[in-house]
Order: structure tokens, then sequence, then C-alpha cells
């Protein structure tokens, strides 16, 4: 990796200012309802304080407040529980620009800061320069570990970089190693699992996969487009009547590579997709009035198949409408399967990384990816501001 780490800089003595990704769910009472992006921040965090930085500054943004202060989108109670789980006090700032700010972090006794929600200002998404000059004169070094907000170039993410040595964290080093670097060179044999709502999110990922799969497996809504390009039936299962040709000119495209794609000979149906109509297993066509919502179990054995001996996989995209325990059956058991093989295993965020928390597998996958767009925008082979930034080695 051609960039710095938080490995290659010496935080000793230095106030160290960390982009983090505090973006988490809250109910209405702002308790948090899901801490997995805090706790993913702590060994950065901890490193840091460990290391000897004399302040650890976190900045993060929260929902979507459009660049006005927002009361319910405050920092204040993501600060409470950063200090329980730390184990030490947090000092949450009201603000995150301002001579205020830079002398209330000058005279606090905490070793750790957290700056106001930073999209209260337009500036943040705008990656206004003045902004983050304001930003990065907090720190004398930055750390970026926020894999969700790398595909902009914010203030808080590419502006700061012009002003500090900047390093990946633990979290964003890891994502570089896999989606940067394990998937642009990825060890052969190297199959790709694609599944998901829609073609249209993934004709980029596709196209970029085909220069480098040996293999492609589709299933999910996204397969029927495909199958309906083959001639087959697909009944009242998801179809995007404008994608068709593309379909079949990245069929065709795959044969001239030959790459081989995979797509599914039996299907699960039902004429309801929120799981309260009949379900049914049936073969390759599906009839009218009966939609696709899962891949059958001869699908399953086949696509196993295909992944008995790969050395790397990736997934993007479950195979049925998960969210659904009765269409579930065929992501589960690809992804038992693909758990107990000892291949480098990595999953796109978004979606299938909840597929995959819902089946409890987490730990047999080499790497989830904790970025929705971040990471399929990494996986279509495009270059992350956020990453592109960081000094080089
Ligand atoms: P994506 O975010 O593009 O990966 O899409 C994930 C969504 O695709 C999930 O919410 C699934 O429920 C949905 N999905 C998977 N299979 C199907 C299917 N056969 N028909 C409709 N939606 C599906």
């Amino acid at each position: 990796m051609n960039k710095l780490t938080i490995k290659d800089i010496d935080v000793k003595n230095k106030k160290v200012l960390i982009r983090v990704d505090f973006n988490v769910p809250q109910d209405k009472d702002f308790k948090i309802t899901d801490d997995v992006r805090i706790k993913a921040a702590l060994p950065t965090i901890k490193y840091c304080l460990d290391k000897g930085a004399s302040k650890v500054i976190l900045m993060s943004h929260l929902g979507r407040p459009k660049g006005k202060v927002v009361d319910e989108y405050r920092l204040t109670p993501v600060a409470l529980k950063l200090a329980v789980l730390l184990g030490e006090p947090v000092k949450k700032l009201d603000d995150c620009i301002g001579e205020l700010v830079k002398k209330d972090i000058e005279e606090a006794s905490e070793r750790v800061v957290l700056l106001e929600n930073l999209r209260f200002y337009k500036e943040e998404e705008k990656n206004d320069a003045e902004f983050a000059k304001k930003l990065a004169s907090l720190g004398e070094l930055f750390i970026n570990d926020a894999f969700g907000t790398a595909h902009r170039a914010h203030a808080s993410t590419e502006g700061v970089t012009n002003y500090l040595k900047s390093a990946a964290g633990f979290l964003l080093t890891k994502e570089i190693e896999y989606l940067g670097g394990a998937l642009n060179n990825p060890k052969k044999p190297f199959v790709l699992i694609l599944g998901g709502a829609k073609v249209s999110d993934k004709i980029l990922l596709i196209e970029n996969m085909l220069n480098k799969a040996d293999e492609i497996i589709i299933g999910g809504g996204m397969c029927y487009t495909f199958l309906k390009a083959q001639g087959k039936a697909i009944g009242n299962s998801k179809l995007e009547p404008e994608r068709l040709d593309l379909a079949k000119s990245l069929l065709d495209k795959a044969k001239e590579k030959n790459i081989k794609i995979l797509l599914p000979v039996d299907n699960v149906v039902s004429d309801k997709i929120d799981g309260t109509g009949k379900v049914d297993a049936v073969g390759e066509n599906i009839a009218d009035g009966l939609i696709g919502v899962d891949i059958g179990p001869k699908t399953v054995d086949k696509f196993c198949e295909a992944l008995r001996n790969a050395a790397t996989i990736a997934w993007n995209g479950p195979l049925g409408i998960f969210e659904v325990d009765a269409f579930s059956n065929g992501s589960r058991k690809v992804a038992s399967f693909l758990g107990n093989l000892s291949a480098i295993k990595i999953i796109g965020g978004g979606d299938t990384a909840a597929m995959i928390a819902k089946f409890g597998l987490e730990d047999k996958m080499t790497h989830i990816s904790t970025g929705g767009g971040a990471s399929l925008e990494y996986m279509e082979g495009k270059v992350l501001p956020g990453i592109a930034a960081l000094s080089d080695k």
C-alpha cells in the first residue's frame, strides 16, 4: 500500500485530528440503537492514546442537517456512548471550528475531544478550502478512519489533507488492503457473487469485474433481467426492461473474455414479496403472476460448486429477499458454505453486510466492508477522493 497508515506516523505528543464515522442510528429519545460504528473506531483512538498523543480530536457527521444547526443531530449522545466504550471521559464541544473550539481543546483536561457535527456547516460537503483549513488548524496530524464517506471529497475527508500530514486509520487501512488490494489484483481463481435489487446499480461493478473475475455468479432481483435476456420466462419477477440490451451485451462480453456467468436454474417463487403469499419451488421458468424471490436448491448447489475452489471471493448483493425468512434460504446456504472455505472472502457493504450479520457469519469472513456507497465505488475500480488524498509513503 502506497499511502501512509497510522503505523507509519509518530503521534507522540501530537494533537491528532481523526475523521471517524459516528453516523449512528438513534431512536426518538436519542438513544443510540446500534453502536457498531463507534466500536469500530476504538482501535484507532486507543492506539493514538497508547502511543502518547497529547489530544485525540474526533470529527464526524451525523444525519443530514443540510448546513444548519439542528439539535436532533448533535453528537452529544455519541460522546456519552463513546466515553463508556472507551472507559475514559470525552469532552464534547458545541462547534467544530473557531477560536473558542481551539481554546476549549487547549484547556480540556480530557485526552479525547469530540467536535460538533461537521454538517452543521454547508462548507463541509462543499469541500470549502477555508473551512478545511480551520478544521486542520485544530490538529498537527490527520487520520482518516471513516470509510463510509471516503468516496466523497468533503472538507473533513479531502480538504484537510492539504494542510496536514495524513494517514489511514486501522479501519480505512483494512478497506484499502481488501477492497483496493485484494480485489484489484485478486488471487485466482476469483469468483464474484452478485445479487441485490437492480442491474442498474451494478453496471459499473460488472464491467470492472469482467476484467478481473474468472466466474460471476448472479442471483437476487437483478438476475431476472439476465434470465429474460436469455429468453427465459420470468413471470412477474423484478425486471428492468430498459436494461435488457445491456444484460445481453454483458453476457456476450463475458463469453468473449471466457468468463463464466452462472445464473439460477431453479427459483423460489411467491405471489407476494412480503412473505404473506403462497411459496413454491419451480424450475428455470416462472409462470405469469409469480415472482422470483430466492434461488432454488439446485442453484444453491451449482453456486456452491463454483465457489469450492476459489482463492478469492467477493460478494455484493443478496441472492434473494433475505429480509423475509421464507426467502432467505438461498443466501443463507451460500453464505454458510462460504463461511467454511479458506478463500479470501470479501463482503461488500450495506445490505450484504447486514445479511451476513443476520446469519451470524461475520467471524467467518475475511473482510466485511463498512461502507455502502463507498464500498460499491471502490469495487467498481473508482478512485476514492478520501483515500487518494492521504499522504504517500
Ligand atoms: P442492493 O442494495 O442492491 O444489494 O439490494 C439489496 C436488496 O435486494 C435487498 O433488500 C433484497 O431484498 C433485494 N432483493 C434480493 N433478491 C430480490 C428479488 N428476487 N426480488 C426483489 N428484490 C430482491
